[in-house]
């Protein structure tokens, strides 16, 4: 708690080239904070992850004038996920809500937040009930194979939007992976957790400064670090694989011994060995993913750096 009675919310924001929103995002998080102003003192701590546009002047000036709003700069582009590691590792007060500053999160749904915490929620989560996005094929086939495979699940169609209590920030921080899949982790260091309902719109500025690439990777790292079952299905793979290769020699074999004709097939022989070929790289793929992460957690690298905090 602050010096005030009243506990203390945090609104962590990683940013990325975000200059043309935060007037904008900051309209809207102001009016929450007038709405919660009896019930919590509401900060804001912006990590800029390395901004090349105005993003880093215009929170430098606000970090200058605004008591209630923290920066801390990252020394270049680490990732949304490095950004929100920073933010957690930040973090100072009670409560700690983590949403993006695009406006895709809607800010409006911290007062539902809250009041699930002040009922003994640790975690709350907003589940996107519906979402606006071209990406939407993607995410569903991710959330239906991840909902069938992984360990730990978070809920269904939960990004990265939460509210945590200080003592599940707290088992967050503990954590030394590199290859970091936010909501699952999330999931495995809480107990119950919460759902609120949210909209989630398209974003308004500009394209996902993600991407579909960034979005392939979190999905790849979430399976690694949440399930062994890619790395199993090598083995299914080549074992189905030597089993039809050897019933298929036994069969040929057979035919040459027992009959008088022999299996022609220039076709089929080219047919088996390319699936048998493709499938030998595809294995091979498979477990240089994980060798790539392993290779990530053994150089130990600090997932970000930060320059000294802008105060005022
Ligand atoms: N972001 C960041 N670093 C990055 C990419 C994005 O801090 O390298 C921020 C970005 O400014 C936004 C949030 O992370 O506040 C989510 O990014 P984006 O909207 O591009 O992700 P998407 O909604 O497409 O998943
Ligand atoms: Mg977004």
């Amino acid at each position: 708690m602050t010096n005030s009675s009243l506990p203390a919310l945090q609104i962590v924001l990683p940013v990325f080239n975000e200059e043309e929103t935060i007037p904008k995002l900051l309209l809207r998080l102001d009016a929450v904070k007038e709405k919660l102003k009896d019930a919590a003192v509401v900060s804001y701590l912006f990590v800029n992850d390395g901004s090349s546009d105005g993003t880093r002047a215009t929170l430098e000036s606000l970090a200058t004038k605004r008591t209630d709003l923290r920066l801390v700069n990252l020394l270049h582009n680490f990732g949304h996920t490095a950004a929100i590691v920073c933010g957690l590792d930040h973090f100072q007060g009670d409560i700690c809500v983590v949403m993006d500053a695009d406006l895709q999160d809607p800010p409006e749904v911290i007062p539902e937040m809250f009041e699930a915490w002040k009922r003994g929620e640790k975690t709350v989560v907003a589940e996107r009930k519906s979402r606006r996005e071209k990406t939407q094929l993607m995410f569903k086939t991710f959330y239906f194979f991840f909902h069938k495979f992984a360990r730990t699940v978070p809920p269904i169609s939960f990004g990265t939007h939460c509210l945590l209590d200080k003592t599940i920030v707290q088992r967050l921080r503990g954590l030394s992976e590199k290859n970091r899949y936010f909501p699952g982790l999330v999931a495995y260091g809480s107990g119950s957790i919460f759902p609120v309902q949210v909209d989630r719109h398209e974003r308004k500025d500009g394209s996902s400064r993600v991407g579909y690439f960034g979005l392939v990777n979190l999905a790849v790292t979430a399976f690694i670090s949440f399930s062994s079952t890619p790395i199993r299905l090598v083995s299914i793979l080549g074992l189905t694989s030597a089993t039809v290769g050897m019933t298929a020699g036994f069969v040929i074999v057979a035919v040459k011994l027992f009959t008088t004709q022999a299996i022609p097939g220039w076709a089929s022989m080219m047919t088996v060995l390319s699936v048998g070929f493709g499938m030998q790289l595809l294995c091979l793929g498979i477990i240089g993913e994980y060798i790539a992460r392993i290779y990530d957690e053994v150089k130990n690298r600090p997932l970000y750096y930060a320059e000294k905090e802008s105060t005022r």
